[in-house]
């Protein structure tokens, strides 16, 4: 065997080759090399400078995140250059305020939904007592009381809204219906023999009727207050009329909410789908 060939195989078989750039000891000299994986063979060596590039690629800006070889998966061991103190803290700081600035937000979010319950329900006890009555009896409350007792009213206020009592009614009366000659004289059942069963739309189903109880449970008190003012004038006492006003307005919209749903069933329950016109009726 000819000695030139063995020595030009075997610098062949160990010249180095970087498998980011192809490039080759003989392309640039001065090139820094490194083999930082478990690799052998044509995928062992790679400039510094060019895997440094990969690695900023693949970190997509997060310096700390881990990077392995695509080969072997062997885990790059990464040194960074020893820091001062002062860098140091900044560096512990910076990922402590990083991972605690989601609990301060949400801590920050709730704490300001929970006093603007307190505060609701400031104003709703002072125009449902009146407001001097109202002031007086927080003042005389115990403050851990109000700070619990004052949020619980739009919670409760919300609550009650999302209790859909005129359905139950609805449906108990559509069950039992045929017993009660007084309402079908109301709502004419004339199709009744033939009748289908619609189907149910599900409540609260969307963010939009989410903001309508929301509203319409926020906005009982005052409307409470109002109805009280005009229907029970002659009752002295703020609490009694508007507790009058608030359960006179709840029946009387609960009325025509059921007349209006049972409206809308029946349309919903004899509508018909019409023959195609043919061209020849045309
Ligand atoms: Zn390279
Ligand atoms: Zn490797």
């Amino acid at each position: 065997m000819c000695l030139c060939y063995l020595r030009t195989h075997l610098v062949g078989c160990c010249r180095k080759s970087c498998w980011v750039c192809f490039a080759t000891e003989e392309d640039d000299r001065d090139a820094t090399w490194v083999q930082p994986c478990r690799c052998r063979g044509t995928t062992k060596w790679v400039h510094q400078n060019c895997l440094q590039r990969w690695i900023d690629e693949k970190q997509k800006g997060n310096s700390t995140a881990k990077v392995a070889c695509p080969q072997c998966n062997t885990e790059y061991v990464i040194i960074f250059p020893k820091v001062g103190p002062m860098v140091y803290i900044m560096d512990v700081a910076d990922k402590v305020i990083y991972k605690m600035c989601p609990f301060v937000a949400g801590g920050i979010f709730i704490g300001s939904v929970y006093w603007t319950a307190v505060t609701y329900g400031a104003v709703t006890v002072m125009q449902v007592l009146g407001h001097k009555e109202g002031l007086n009896v927080m003042e005389r409350a115990d403050p851990l009381f109000l700070l619990i007792g004052l949020p619980t009213i739009p919670v409760m206020l919300i609550l009650g809204k999302m209790v859909h009592w005129e359905d139950y009614i609805l449906r108990l009366w559509r069950k039992h219906s045929a017993k009660l000659p007084f309402f079908n004289y109301l709502f004419s059942d004339e199709y009744s023999k033939n009748m289908r069963i619609p189907a149910e739309t599900a409540p609260l189903s969307d963010p939009l009727c989410a903001t309508r109880v929301l509203c319409g449970a926020l906005i009982l008190p005052t409307i409470a207050t109002i109805v009280g003012k005009l229907m029970f004038g002659s009752v002295q006492s703020n609490f009694q009329r508007t507790l009058l006003g608030g359960i006179a307005f709840i029946t009387i919209k609960g009325v025509l909410k059921i007349y209006y749903k049972q409206q809308q069933y029946q349309r919903q329950a004899n509508r018909v789908i019409v023959d195609f016109p043919s061209e020849t009726q045309m």
